[in-house]
């Protein structure tokens, strides 16, 4: 990865560390998102609209 060749080796360690964290995020937030889905009624049945879906409205709690 070029960005860190820019960054001095002691900093090297916090932008790895802040990488895995993210990464560890992302995945844990994948997981949980696709477990949530896994409850929507909307989602299992694969419907188009928005209002057979409970997960819009999960989603939109997260944020708040
Ligand atoms: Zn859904």
């Amino acid at each position: 990865m070029e960005l860190t060749e820019l960054v001095p080796r002691r900093e090297r360690k916090k932008v790895m560390r802040t990488i895995v964290r993210v990464a560890v995020y992302a995945v844990l937030n994948h997981c949980l998102r696709e477990k949530l889905f896994e409850d929507c009624e909307g989602c299992v049945i694969d419907a188009p609209g928005q209002w057979h879906h409970d997960c819009v409205t999960w989603t939109s709690m997260d944020i708040n």
